[in-house]
Formats: C-alpha cells, structure tokens, sequence
C-alpha cells in the first residue's frame, strides 16, 4: 500500500508540474495575442487613414485639373476681346473672364483648404506609423522571447510527460482514473496528507475509526468529505 501511495504521491507532484507548466504556456500566449491585438488595432487606424489621405489626394488633383481648365478658359475668352465689335458684346466677354478668374481664385482656395488637411492628415499618418512600428518591434521581440521560453517549457513537459508514464503505468487503472478525477476536480490535489486527524485537502477531522485505519495502513483511505486519497508522514 506504502508504494502506491509513494507513486501516487510522485504523480501528483509531477501533475502539478505539468498544470503550473501549462497555465505560464496560456499566460504567455495571452500576452501575444493581446500584442497582436494592439498591433492590429493601430494597423486598422493606419489603414483607415492611408485611405483618407487617398481620397484627399484625388480630390486635390481634381481641384487643380479644375484650376488648369478654368485658365483656360480665361485665355480663349481673352482672345475674342481683339475681335469686339459692339459694345454690348465687349461688357458680355469681360463679364465672362471676370466669371472665369472668380472660379479660379474660388478653386484655389479650395486647394489652400485641401493642401492644409493633407498636411495635417499626413502628420497623424506619420504619428500613427511611428507608434505601429514601436509595437511591431515591441511585439516580434516578445515573440522571440517567448518562443524560445516555450521551447524551453515543451523540453520540460516532454521530460516529465515520460516521468508521468512511467509512474502510471505501474498504478492499477481504476486507482489511476480516480486520482485523475479528483485531480481535475479537486483543484490539482488529489493526494493529501493527514495531521493531527484532519485531512490537509479540506481541513476537515476524520472519523477516529479511518484515523486508525490510516496508521495500521493496510489499504488506501479516501477523505470522506473531499474524497481525496490520504497519507500520513512516517515517523
Ligand atoms: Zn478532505
């Protein structure tokens, strides 16, 4: 009975392991998922901004096609002034170039308008960039890290994985499924030891009758209030 508690005992501690193991593994992931996340949050508003600054491009070079067309015109209207003959006609065409240059003065103001929130957009764009390519950095450094942290931590398991099956294979299958129950159900404490006629487990006195039963120690006792195996320290 001593040995399978000895193995039971060593099982736990290495399932143990293998939980703490398993639980840095998640916290580490967790930390770059949520680097990835702020990663794409401000990739997202790169994005968004990059698109805003190509519409705001377009329609600056909109703004100054139409500059172009309406000097343009500006000079075809000019060039009939040497062909006038009548008054009226002269007070229509100087009308119409004053119309003309309005429209362009008004375009370009337009584009003074544009030019500046460009140059204000194209500001943000840089802060942007340069805070998405701390965090890449941050990020991909992390990454190294943990992957060689996790590297690490799989030799470790792998090691003790081989310690585990060799301690399992020598416990009788309906003691190893029990174990492995209250195991997981028990918080990672399946074997606990007695002092002082309480169970370490769950703090709770036991029956005198089981008390004396785990000093003979002829057979494996279960806690009846947590149902965890029990042991007591040799003398
Ligand atoms: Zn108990």
């Amino acid at each position: 009975m001593h040995e399978k508690m000895t193995l039971l005992r060593e099982l736990q501690e290495v399932d143990q392991e293998l939980t703490e193991l398993a639980t840095v593994r998640a916290k580490h992931e967790g930390e770059l998922q949520d680097l990835s996340a702020e990663e794409n949050r401000i990739q997202e508003m790169v994005d968004e901004l990059n698109a805003q600054l190509d519409v705001l491009q377009k329609e600056d070079a909109q703004l100054q096609q139409e500059v172009l067309a309406e000097r343009d015109q500006i000079v075809k209207v000019e060039s009939r002034l040497p062909e006038i003959q009548t008054q009226k006609e002269y007070v229509a065409v100087l009308k119409e170039i004053d119309m003309a240059k309005k429209a362009s003065l008004d375009s370009q103001a337009k584009i003074t308008v544009k030019e500046t929130e460009l140059t204000e957009l194209m500001a943000d764009l840089d802060e942007k960039q340069t805070e998405l390519d701390a965090i890449s950095e941050k990020s991909s450094a992390r990454q190294a890290e943990v992957d060689k942290i996790l590297a690490e931590s799989d030799k470790t398991c792998a090691a003790r994985q081989t310690t585990r099956d060799s301690l399992a294979k020598d416990l009788p299958n309906s003691l190893l499924s029990k174990y492995q129950r209250i195991f997981s159900r028990r918080g990672g404490l399946a074997v606990a030891r007695v002092v002082e006629g309480a169970c370490l487990g769950c703090n709770m006195q036991l029956p005198p009758q089981q008390y004396n039963r785990l000093h003979q120690g002829n057979e494996l006792q279960s806690c009846p209030h947590c149902n965890r195996l029990l042991y007591m320290d040799r003398q």
